[in-house]
């Protein structure tokens, strides 16, 4: 075969996928994303993702550069404020970053999982040059002088200069392409789900500590029915089991409990599920004709909303070195375009997963004269406005 089927080729049709393929196509080159799951785009269907994404301002940015925005910035919830209440003590004590005092933008907006789904494929059936294939498994890459050779699950062939990995943590091509990767525990699992509540969140998000790790309301946007929140409760492994499997009042009621009443009286809306809470990074981002992003390059545990943030950042930054290597005639897939990629953003990924880990650390910890220090800390940072706005810069990226 002679010709190429698409300039790049990326395998995973998750949130990061799906946006690396709006984010390329916009920047002129042909994209194909194959996936072997067509995404789920309502909220009730089976395999439906319950997260909700706090997308911070670079992330923005770059949405509203390819398009995708405009159809989701009207489906948002701005995040004004990011509140830490420690419940943990006598007396309670609250932390408010305030986004007013940075500039007029909020600190990002929340979205739901499937919504950016349901938006994501629309926007790239409406984009001439992308294409989605699900379902769709790429089962093996070839890297030639000149293009990746793609094998589909159903035996079929594509080429194309490049291979974006965007399968996922337990990314299959990072494996066959002989990339390593280090992976952590916390002995942590996260909660996730969706709770209605009698007060308005006012575009606050709340993380609550007082036993086991944190818990975070996120904004949603209210709806016909009154206030939500998306909610991520991290426990050690067992408990967080034990309140997934709970009957559904009793789970309330634990809930009710954990929350402090921040937002007044919660209740369940829909089902709970339960992720494990990792860190982890892979060796290279870079392989013969093939780049790695998001999840199958980085996990992080979901505090201060920062996965699919890094993850757009890979993609900002990929396709920032690839539109400017095509300018300058060289092969997008060429060894030292992708090292310069692996060059701008492992150090960077690195750093920011090493600064995840020592909060999740701190979050978790028990023990009193820990507890204390986390207090102390909390009100330094908040007490301080030239630290209090060098965290809200660091937070945002
Ligand atoms: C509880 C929780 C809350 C979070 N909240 C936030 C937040 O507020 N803000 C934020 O920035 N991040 C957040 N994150 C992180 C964010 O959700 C993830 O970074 C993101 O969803 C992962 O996206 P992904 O596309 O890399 O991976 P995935 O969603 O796992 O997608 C991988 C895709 O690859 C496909 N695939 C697998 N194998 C193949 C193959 N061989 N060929 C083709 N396709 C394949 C899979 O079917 C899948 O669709 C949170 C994470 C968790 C766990």
């Amino acid at each position: 075969m002679n010709g190429i089927d698409g300039d790049v080729l990326i395998a995973g049709g998750g949130v990061a996928g799906l946006s690396a393929a709006a984010i390329l196509a916009a920047r002129g080159f042909s994209v194909i994303c194959a996936d072997p799951v067509p995404p789920v785009t309502s909220p009730g269907a089976a395999g439906a993702d319950p997260r909700s994404t706090a997308f911070l301002g670079p992330s923005v940015a770059l949405l509203r550069g390819c398009g995708l925005w405009d159809r989701l910035g009207g489906e948002a919830a701005p995040l004004r404020v990011m509140r830490i209440v420690d419940a943990g003590g006598a007396a309670e004590r609250r932390a408010d970053f305030d986004a007013g005092e940075l500039g007029a933008e909020p600190f990002g907006y929340n979205l739901p999982n499937w919504l950016l789904r349901r938006e994501m494929v629309a926007h790239l059936e409406a984009t001439p040059g992308a294409r989605l294939l699900a379902p769709a498994r790429v089962a093996g890459v070839v890297a030639r002088a000149d293009r990746a050779m793609v094998r589909l699950g159903d035996g079929e062939s594509l080429s194309a200069r490049l291979v974006i990995a965007a399968d996922g943590r337990d990314s299959g091509l990072r494996a066959a392409a002989g990339i390593g990767a280090r992976r952590w525990g916390y002995g942590q699992k996260g909660l996730v789900f969706t709770a209605r509540h009698d007060r308005p969140h006012d575009g606050v998000s709340t993380e609550v500590h007082l036993t086991g790790g944190p818990f975070t309301l996120v904004p949603l946007p209210d709806d016909a029915r009154g206030h939500r929140s998306a909610v991520v409760w991290m426990e050690r492994g067992p408990r967080a089991l034990e309140l997934a499997a709970m009957p559904e009042q009793d789970f309330e009621a634990e809930m009710n409990a954990r929350s402090a009443g921040v937002l007044g009286r919660l209740t369940l809306e829909g089902g709970r599920a339960v992720w494990p809470i990792v860190a982890q990074i892979a060796d290279r981002l870079d392989a013969p004709r093939m780049a790695l992003i998001a999840e199958a390059a980085h996990v992080v545990p979901p505090i201060g909303a920062q996965g699919l943030n890094m993850s757009l950042a890979d993609i900002g930054t990929l396709a920032d070195l690839l539109a400017a290597a095509r300018d300058a005639g060289e092969d997008i897939g060429a060894p030292a375009v992708l090292a310069r990629y692996h060059r701008a953003r492992h150090g960077r990924v690195l750093a920011r997963i090493l600064g995840i880990d020592a909060l999740n650390r701190a979050a978790m910890a028990e023990a009193r004269p820990l507890r204390r220090l986390r207090r102390l800390g909390l009100g330094v940072l908040s007490g301080v406005p030239p630290l209090r706005h060098a965290a809200m810069r660091l937070g945002l990226g």
